[in-house]
C-alpha cells in the first residue's frame, strides 16, 4: 500500500503551523506562518479571523511544497488550536462581525469581576464548567461582541450569527462554510457547556445573554465531522481529529491512561492529569476540564497552569542580559554543583495554581557577596522544576493517583539540567519524547485514529517514541531540603504589592 500521511494544523496565538506526519508518527514536512498581533487598548488583544484563515493556507501550501506527497496520499486532517479565543461570523455572508478576542484579553475582566462578587453563581459556574470565572474563557468575549458591534445582538438573536472557537472557524472556512462544530476538548473552554451534561447550558447561555442557536454543534474529538471542500486541496478530505492545544499534548504524549501526566514547558507550563471517565473537582484551584471525547466517551483531565516558566530565561536574557541565548543557560547551570541557597520566583505576573496570587511579584532571594551569575542562572532554571512540583503535588493529593513518571514537552525542555533537576526535585521519571511536536502530533493521533491509520491506543502507543528518561539521582533528604527552601522563598514573593 502506497505511504500514507496525516496533516495537523496547529493554530497557535503567534503563528499557524501545518505538519504532515507519515504512519510512523514521524515529522514529513513542516509550514509555518505569523500572523499579526492587534491591541486596541492596553490589556487588549485580537487577531483577524481572515488572517488566521490565510495563515493556515498559506503554511499548508509550504508545507506541501516542501514534501513531495501527492495530496491523494493525505487520509485525514487533524486541527489543535489556541483554546478560548472565540470568533463572531455572519453564516450567510460567512464573514466575522469582529475581530477574534483573544484568550489573553483582558477586556471583560471588570464585568467578571461584578460575576465573581456572587457566591452563588461562582459556585454553579464551576460545578458545572469545571472552570472559574475569568476573561480568559470564550463566554464573556461573545457578550461583548453582542454589546459592541452595531446590530450584533438583534442579527444574533435572528439566528444570523454563529460564534466559534478557532478550531470551529477554521473548519468553516476548510468546507466552505458548511460546518459549524466544534469538540468537547474546545466546547469545555468556553465557560457555557456543562461538562457534565455534555450540553451547552441554559442556564449560562442566559447569563451570559447569548442566545443558544449561536453555538456550534460538539462532535468528538476524534472522529470524521466533515469534509474539506475540494476547493481546497483539489479533492474532499475527511477532517477526523480536533482538540484544544493543551488537550491535544495530553493526546500526543501518549497519556491515554488515568493518572497519566504530561507538562508543556514554553513560556508559561501547562500540566494535564489525564483523570479517565470521572470529573475530579479540585481543593486547590486547578480547573477540571474535558481532555477529549471519543465514540461519545468522556476523558476528563485536570489542569494546573503557571504562568512563567520558560520566560524567566528569556527575562534572564532580554531584560538581566546575563545570558546571550536561552541554551547558554544549561552549561552555566551545569558549571556549579549549588545555587548555594539562591532562589528566583519568577512570580512575574502574579502567582498561578496553585497559589492564585495576583499580588504576588519576582523575588530573588539567598545573595551572598559569594553570589554571581551561574548562580541566578540556575536559580532560575530551578524555579521551573519547582513550580512544576508545586502543582504536581496537589495533582496527587486530588485524585490520589500517586504518578509515576512525567511526560515532558516544549522549547525550555531542550535544557537537559532542567530535565534531570525536574526529575530530582519530583522523585519521578521525566520522559522525553523524539518527536516534541506533541501538540500537532495529538491532532494527528485523533485523525489518524478515526480514519484507521492508527486503529487504537495500542498503535499509538508504539508511535510515541522515549528520546531520553531522566531518573532521580537525588538523595530524599537533599531533596525534600531544597524544595523546603522554595516554599520558604514563594512565601516571601506573595502578597507583595498592595490590592489598588
Ligand atoms: P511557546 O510555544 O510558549 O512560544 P516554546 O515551546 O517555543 O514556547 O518554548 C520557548 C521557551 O522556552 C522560551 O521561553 C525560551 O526562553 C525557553 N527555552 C528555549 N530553549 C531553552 C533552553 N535550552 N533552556 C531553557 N529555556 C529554553
Amino acid at each position: 500500500m502506497a505511504t500514507q500521511y496525516i496533516l495537523a494544523l496547529d493554530q497557535g496565538t503567534t503563528s499557524s503551523r501545518a505538519i504532515l506526519f507519515d504512519g510512523n508518527g514521524q515529522v514529513v514536512a513542516t509550514g509555518q506562518r505569523e500572523f499579526q498581533q492587534i491591541y486596541p487598548q492596553p490589556g487588549w488583544v485580537e487577531h483577524d479571523p481572515e488572517e488566521i484563515w490565510q495563515s493556515v493556507w498559506h503554511a499548508i501550501e509550504e508545507c506541501l511544497g516542501h514534501a513531495s506527497v501527492s495530496v491523494d496520499a493525505i487520509t485525514a486532517i487533524g486541527i489543535t488550536n489556541q483554546r478560548e479565543t472565540a470568533v463572531v461570523w455572519n453564516k450567510t455572508t460567512g464573514r466575522p462581525v469582529y475581530n477574534a478576542i483573544v484568550w489573553q484579553c483582558r477586556r471583560t475582566a471588570d464585568f467578571l469581576a461584578e460575576l465573581r462578587s456572587q457566591d452563588r453563581v461562582v459556585d454553579m459556574i464551576r460545578q458545572k464548567t469545571g472552570l472559574v470565572i475569568d476573561a480568559y474563557f470564550s463566554a464573556s468575549k461573545v457578550a461583548w461582541i453582542l454589546d459592541h458591534v452595531p446590530d450584533a445582538r438583534s442579527l444574533a438573536e435572528a439566528g444570523q450569527l454563529v460564534f466559534g472557537t478557532i478550531d470551529s472557524w477554521l473548519i468553516y472556512k476548510l468546507t466552505g462554510g458548511t460546518a459549524h462544530v466544534t469538540d468537547y476538548s474546545n466546547a469545555a473552554r468556553t465557560l457555557l457547556y456543562n461538562i457534565h451534561t455534555l450540553s451547552w447550558d441554559e442556564e449560562l447561555l442566559t447569563l451570559f445573554r447569548i442566545p443558544p442557536s449561536m453555538c456550534p454543534r460538539v462532535v468528538d474529538s476524534s472522529g470524521v465531522c466533515a469534509l474539506s471542500s475540494p476547493g481546497w486541496l483539489g479533492r474532499e478530505i475527511p477532517i477526523a481529529g480536533i482538540a484544544g492545544d493543551q488537550q491535544a499534548a495530553l493526546f500526543g504524549q501518549g497519556c491515554f491512561r488515568p493518572g497519566d501526566v504530561k507538562n508543556t514547558y514554553g513560556t508559561g507550563s501547562f500540566l494535564l492529569m489525564n483523570t479517565g471517565s470521572g470529573p475530579v473537582a479540585s481543593a486547590h484551584g486547578l480547573l477540571t476540564t474535558i481532555a477529549w471525547g471519543l465514540a461519545g466517551q468522556i476523558t476528563y483531565a485536570l489542569e494546573g497552569s503557571i504562568f512563567i516558566t520558560g520566560a524567566i530565561v528569556q527575562w534572564l536574557r532580554d531584560q538581566l542580559q546575563i545570558i546571550r541565548r536561552a541554551e547558554e543557560s544549561e552549561d552555566l547551570a551545569l558549571s556549579i554543583d549549588t545555587t548555594q541557597g539562591v532562589y528566583v520566583v519568577p512570580a512575574l505576573a502574579g502567582l498561578g495554581a496553585p497559589y492564585w496570587d495576583s499580588y504576588a511579584r519576582g523575588t530573588i532571594i539567598g545573595l551572598t557577596r559569594g553570589t554571581h551569575r551561574a548562580h541566578i542562572v540556575r536559580a532560575a532554571l530551578e524555579s521551573i522544576a519547582y513550580q512544576t512540583r508545586d502543582v504536581l503535588d496537589v495533582m496527587v493529593q486530588d485524585t490520589g493517583n500517586p504518578v509515576k513518571t512525567l511526560r515532558v514537552d516544549g522549547g525550555a525542555i531542550a535544557n537537559r539540567f532542567l530535565a534531570q533537576f525536574q526529575a530530582d526535585i519530583l522523585g519521578r521519571a521525566v520522559e522525553r519524547p523524539q518527536v516534541r511536536e506533541t501538540t500537532a502530533m495529538g491532532a494527528a493521533f485523533l485523525a489518524g485514529l478515526a480514519t484507521g491509520m492508527w486503529p487504537g491506543f495500542e498503535p499509538l502507543e508504539a508511535v510515541w517514541r522515549l528520546d531520553e528518561v531522566f531518573t532521580p539521582k537525588m538523595t530524599e533528604q537533599q531533596r525534600e531540603a531544597l524544595y523546603r527552601g522554595w516554599l520558604k522563598a514563594v512565601d516571601r514573593a506573595r502578597n507583595w504589592v498592595d490590592p489598588a
